[in-house]
């Protein structure tokens, strides 16, 4: 079964999330559990906690399709002690309000050399923090998400998420988030279902479907290769709808959370129903 939904505002507290989820027909959902662009957030309540699960209970959202995101401050591969340091903690406590809200999944973004280490000093170091963390948390999979490859942001080649992955000591717990429009701006050509059948035999070949956690379905306002980073609605971009035909199509995208992460919040609705019309 197809699982998708949106990356919902979680405004006024976490336990609003599966709420706006259901709101637009969701059977999926991502989140922020904090704000994403502060470094340090005020520890969940139990009443906070207990409200989300209960809403996620009521709506039928189960904790395999959400797909917590973390804060975009956080750089796990940086190349200076002390601001690593700072975004292993943050990373920590991300991991932690996941277990703490019973959620199993943890997406994010690998890091960036900030042109100061080489690009597998810099994928080292991540997969270091992933293995720091790891060991500390009990449940929570670590979901590295491709990127466009924007600035010097690593992660926009398959290799790069293959690299970490194999200097990740628990494989059980490490997998992969491919966002439609990353993949796109950092050069996967996904313009047709014959290009985008190519694109997923070669993730296949480099990462493995078994790594596969979870998708972001978005359309792309830059074009092929342009390592720039600006979702469009599904549609409307340059990429086109022909990859989400084909990914609805295919059943290695069964029972993961596909999250919509498009501009415009109040066609989600009418997107999840396209969507869900491709596999019809
Ligand atoms: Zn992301
Ligand atoms: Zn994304």
């Amino acid at each position: 079964m197809k699982r998708i939904g949106a990356h919902v505002s979680a405004s006024g507290g976490v336990e609003n999330a599966p709420l706006n989820a259901a709101t637009i027909d969701a059977n999926a959902f991502a989140l922020f559990t904090k704000n994403q662009r502060q470094w340090v957030a005020k520890p969940l309540t139990t009443e906070s906690i207990d409200a989300f699960k209960a809403n996620c209970a009521a709506h039928n959202l189960e904790s395999d399709y959400i797909l917590p995101h973390d804060s975009y401050l956080i750089n796990l591969g940086h190349p200076e002690t002390e601001k690593l340091e700072k975004s292993r903690d943050a990373f920590l406590d991300e991991m932690q309000r996941c277990e703490q809200l019973g959620l199993k999944l943890l997406n994010f973004h690998p890091g960036s050399h900030l042109k100061q280490v080489s690009e597998s000093e810099c994928l080292a170091t991540i997969a270091e923090s992933i293995n720091i963390t790891l060991d500390k948390t009990k449940g929570v999979t670590a979901v590295i998400e491709n990127t466009a490859g924007q600035g010097s942001n690593l992660g926009f080649r398959f290799e790069h998420l293959a690299e970490i992955i194999d200097q990740v000591e628990d494989k059980e717990r490490v997998g992969v988030c491919i966002d439609t429009c990353h993949s796109f701006a950092g050069g996967y050509d996904l313009l047709t279902q014959g290009s985008s059948a190519a694109v997923f035999d070669e993730f296949d070949k480099v990462v493995g479907f078994k790594y596969l956690c979870g998708m972001h379905l978005n359309d792309s306002k830059k074009g092929l290769g342009s390592r720039v980073d600006r979702h469009h609605s599904l549609g409307l971009g340059v990429l086109g709808v022909e990859v989400f035909k084909f990914i609805m199509n295919d059943d290695r995208f069964d029972d993961i959370p596909m999250i919509l992460e498009t501009i415009d919040d109040s066609i989600w609705g009418d997107e999840i129903k396209l969507l869900r019309s491709y596999a019809e």
